[in-house]
């Protein structure tokens, strides 16, 4: 089959979906690969490189969504103004997708999918099972965000995060906080950790703590009345009493932290507010907040997309920090995609497989997932 590996075209992407290093995963399995012209260019990969890995360059978008029978990208497909129509009505018919389908940002992007003689899968819905670790860039993402909304708080702060001693002085070392201890929280801890910060960190699932504190952070102590996690091991949405708890224990600490960064989130639901207005006023000026949940709605009060200031301090919801990354993220993004390509187009697909049947949302033409069917309803 023909591989398509398009230039992405939502505003400020800079990610590519398979790197030239990874593309003889695809052609060793006898698939022939197409990339569109300056498909990698924004995250350093030159067409030259794709040519050299055995790929054919093709000059525009049109060219090829006519040929490629399997589509792999990285954001949701959208309308295309070269192209003049939306990247799911652009794939031929029979034509398989491989992406982050985002449905609950991009309904349209499905609707347009359903009735259409095509097959979707969203890497977004890859289950988190061991078998399916290599595949998972819901994780891959959220460790290369992590990891950036500390830099970029770091950036913003006008202070430095270790101790130093010197001649002019010793500088205490930075504090900061850390809400949400899942993927994104704990890479962020462990960045924090290693730029020499005291770092504090709350996660409501009690199994947390003893990852938070082999990190060499604090576990903030509260009171935890609720089991937080299901049994399938994922967070699940907390009581507002148990909210209003959380809230009090946060803001004990606000007034002694110089950075905080939130990543509080559970699956399919609005992020919890974990600091209201009320409590951004008891940080001192100068500090920051950098909230990664900003995508579903934000843990603060005042969290909107982009830097704004409120009560002298810089809050920070980031959107696609992933693509200010877009070297290594496009590099894990890759293993991650190609692995998953590896399993579901082997000679048949397994439509029994536990990983196949949970990412394919769309099956020729039909919405499969129930999820997804209840969004676009
Ligand atoms: P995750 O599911 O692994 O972690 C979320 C954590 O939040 C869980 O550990 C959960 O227990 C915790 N949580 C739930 N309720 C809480 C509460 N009341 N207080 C404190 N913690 C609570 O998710 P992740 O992969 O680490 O992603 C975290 C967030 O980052 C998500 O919102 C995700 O969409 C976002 N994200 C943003 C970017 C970006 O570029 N901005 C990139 C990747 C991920």
């Amino acid at each position: 089959m023909k591989v398509g590996i398009p230039k992405e075209i939502a505003p400020n992407e800079t990610r590519v979906s398979v790197i030239p290093g990874m593309l003889n995963v695809i052609t060793k399995m006898n698939h022939e690969v197409i990339v569109e012209k300056d498909a990698g260019a924004m995250a350093g990969f030159s067409d030259q490189q794709y040519a050299d890995q055995g790929a054919k360059i093709v000059a525009s978008a049109k060219e090829l969504y006519a040929e490629a029978d399997i589509v792999l990208k990285v954001q949701p497909p959208m309308q295309h103004e070269s192209l003049g129509k939306h990247e799911s009505e652009a794939l031929k018919d029979g034509a398989y997708l491989v992406t982050f389908l985002s449905p609950a940002s991009n309904p349209d992007g499905i609707k347009k999918l359903k009735g259409r003689k095509v097959t979707a899968f969203d890497m977004g819905f890859v289950p988190r099972i061991t078998r399916a670790q290599s595949m998972d860039a819901l994780s891959s993402m959220a460790t290369v965000a992590g990891y950036k909304a500390v830099v970029m708080g770091a950036d913003y702060l006008g202070k430095m995060f270790p101790l130093m001693m010197t001649a002019a002085g010793t500088v205490p070392p930075s504090n900061v906080l850390v809400l949400g201890a899942g993927v994104a929280g704990l890479q962020a801890i462990a960045t924090a950790k290693r730029l020499g910060a005291k770092v504090e960190a709350f996660d409501p699932r009690i199994a947390v703590k003893e990852q938070i504190e082999s990190l060499g952070a604090k576990f903030v102590e509260m009171e935890i009345t609720e089991d937080a996690e299901t049994a399938g091991g994922y967070a699940k949405e907390m009581s507002d009493d148990f909210l209003k708890k959380e809230q009090e224990a946060i803001a004990k600490r606000l007034p002694k932290v110089d950075l905080v960064i939130t990543t509080a989130q559970v699956f399919g639901k609005a992020a919890p507010i974990l600091i209201t207005e009320e409590m951004i006023k008891m940080m001192h000026s100068g500090s920051v907040i950098i909230d990664i949940a900003a995508e579903q709605g934000g843990n603060t009060a005042l969290t909107q997309k982009g830097k704004t200031e409120k009560h002298g301090v810089i809050i920070h919801g980031a959107v696609n920090l992933p693509a200010l990354i877009p070297v290594h993220a496009s590099q894990m993004y890759s293993k991650n995609i190609t692995n998953l390509f590896q399993l579901i187009f082997k000679e048949t697909i397994d439509w029994e497989d536990e990983i196949i049947k949970g990412s394919c949302v769309v099956k020729e033409g039909e919405v499969v997932n129930k999820l997804v069917a209840d969004i676009i309803a």
